[in-house]
């Protein structure tokens, strides 16, 4: 691994760095440009110098965790998932500088970026910085914690073992799930203003609000280095905007967030669960093709529904551009367009699709009764249930084992076909929520 840390090489780096001087190195491209160029290698554990004095360890947690040394102390941004995996990745900090931790800051409250606290916590407590609206955890109505809760189980594959969880390939890699947020720590100091310039051990820094992924994110502008934290607005994937677990993120607001990296310039992006990304003229690329990427789709939405048209009928034609689709950043593996496009919907215009049949809809029960009788009777349509499945009509099979499970029709033989089903559509997802869901759901089933 060229980047793995080793202190000796390090040692030897900086004082050849010093030699050449600093105004040198940051002119000059730099390793990171090289050697990131492209390499998909999230998911090694490795420490990865950004500039001068900016690190993130990569691979080790599910989320990013950056470290800054300044002149008499270091920051840390993010601390990953749980106490083992921080602990892990502070030893190797350690490495690189002893000096005491002055500053911990939260880029949002998602458990895999604050759950590793307590591990930083070695000497004296220091401040952690969050947005004023900081909420800790994934749930964001305590009314619906419940239900929420065992979406988000589903969503996450919490119950799957590492072979199973698709928790992003490239995104969360198959790091284990266990003790997730066990090492959390309250935020001490909370930020009000939509922007808050400080100084903490001789570095300068800016705290954005961006809301985005979260209500509560927040951005880290170094300006002097030219490094912009960006937590999870952007990582190499289509955007979260719909969480199936339930959760709406607001397509303008995260373009707007967007907007707040491409004014800054960066000369070096740090993600919360991509690699990082040196060169401020790739950086201004990819940022705004993300953020049209958003843009687009949103406006496809709604012109759409001015228009009269249903989700059904919505998710059939909002695309994006080829050119935007043929981007390895706006990959459809953890976010996707069908979903976000059904969530802008409900997020406007509620449940309702505008069809009057669906005013009082039948209800399931009847439904079911009266396909069945359509069908000729429950054994004939067990048989056309079969023969779809056989066919690889796998979305209609599984549609049509509902009707059945809804009728108690043959108790657990049916539910081991829709459990069936559903394993066969979790292999062929490509987008790590409905794989997670599906295998989640055949599990609880079986
Ligand atoms: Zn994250």
């Amino acid at each position: 691994m060229n980047f793995a840390f080793n202190r000796n090489a390090i040692a030897n780096i900086l004082k050849l760095l010093g030699l050449l001087g600093l105004l040198f190195f940051l002119n000059s491209p730099s390793l990171l440009a090289k050697n990131l160029a492209s390499s998909p290698r999230e998911c090694q554990p490795e420490i990865i110098e950004v500039t001068s004095g900016v690190y993130v360890a990569v691979g080790n947690t599910r989320a990013n965790i950056t470290l800054i040394e300044g002149d008499d102390g270091a920051i840390v941004i993010d601390t990953g998932d749980n106490i083992e995996t921080a602990t892990r990745v502070l030893s190797q900090f350690r490495e690189i500088t002893q000096k005491p931790i002055k500053a911990i800051v939260y880029t949002h409250s998602h458990s895999d970026h604050t759950g590793g606290t307590k591990a930083f916590l070695t000497g004296d407590r220091p401040p952690i910085y969050a947005r004023a609206n900081f909420q800790y955890g994934r749930i964001d109505n305590r009314k619906i914690q419940q239900i929420n809760h065992q979406r988000n189980e589903r969503q996450h594959g919490i119950f799957l073992n590492s072979e199973e969880n698709a928790s992003l390939n490239k995104m969360w890699c198959k790091l284990p799930l266990e003790n997730n947020g066990d090492g959390f720590v309250p935020p001490t100091h909370f930020f009000t203003e939509t922007q808050l310039s400080l100084n903490i051990a001789g570095v300068a820094l800016e705290f954005i609000s961006a809301p985005g992924e979260s209500q509560d994110h927040l951005y880290v502008w170094l300006p002097d280095k030219q490094v912009l934290v960006c937590g999870d607005n952007y990582y190499n994937a289509f955007p979260n905007l719909y969480a199936i677990r339930g959760s709406y993120r607001d397509p303008q607001q995260w373009s707007r967030s967007l907007d707040k990296i491409l004014d800054r310039k960066p000369e070096y992006l740090i993600s919360g669960h991509s690699l990082p990304i040196a060169g401020a003229e790739k950086i201004q690329r990819i940022i705004t093709d993300y953020r049209n990427g958003i843009a687009s789709i949103f406006e496809q939405t709604l012109a759409g529904m001015n228009r009269g048209l249903t989700p059904d009928e919505l998710v059939e034609i909002v695309k994006l551009s080829p050119e935007l689709a043929g981007k390895s950043y706006l990959q459809e593996n953890y976010g996707n367009i069908p979903w976000t496009v059904r969530g802008i919907y409900s997020y406007y215009l509620g449940w309702f699709d505008g069809n009057p049949t669906h005013l009082f809809p039948l209800s399931t029960l009847e439904q079911a009764t009266r396909i069945t009788q359509l069908a000729g009777g429950k054994e004939q349509l067990w048989q056309a249930t079969q023969k779809a499945f056989d066919d690889g009509d796998d979305r209609w099979a599984l549609q049509l084992t509902d009707y059945l499970i809804t009728l108690e029709f043959r108790g657990e033989t049916v539910k081991q076909l829709k459990a069936k089903i559903l394993k066969k559509l979790a292999e062929r997802a490509t987008n790590s929520n409905a794989h997670n869901y599906y295998l989640s759901s055949a599990k609880q089933l079986e």
